[in-house]
């Protein structure tokens, strides 16, 4: 049995999660929770399920922040970012009629400059 310190059900992160029983069983969890590659091949989208990027929105629609948001799943507050504005899930999305901030959020900070950069690179 997994127990969690923080309020997030859906949690991954094992520094906010304690054992209730079998040390194995979070292990298996974590496990699970991270079956996706971390070599960075994935948009990031996919190392999360649906129910997590609902939770997600709900943490958002909360008024957390992405990098508060990020600290409980295997995402980057930039990946949390495209949550929030609707570049990721958006099926998910549509479902809990999630609605999405605008493109021009401060949230997302990215100069055309660094947008220049990238493609140069
Ligand atoms: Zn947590």
């Amino acid at each position: 049995m997994v127990c969690h310190k923080c309020d997030v059900t859906l949690c991954i992160n094992p520094d906010h999660l304690f054992v209730g029983t079998a040390k194995d069983n979070m292990q298996d969890m974590i496990s699970k929770g991270r079956a996706a590659p971390q070599d960075g091949s994935n948009n990031g989208a996919s190392k999360i399920d649906r129910r997590q990027a609902q939770q997600i929105m709900g943490m958002i629609q909360m008024g957390m922040n992405n990098t508060e948001i990020a600290e409980h799943f295997p995402l980057t507050h930039s990946q949390i970012s495209s949550i929030r504005l609707g570049k990721s899930w958006k099926e998910a999305a549509y479902e809990i009629g999630f609605c999405h901030e605008a493109a021009n959020d401060e949230t997302t900070p990215v100069s055309k400059q660094t947008l220049l950069d990238r493609h140069l690179k």
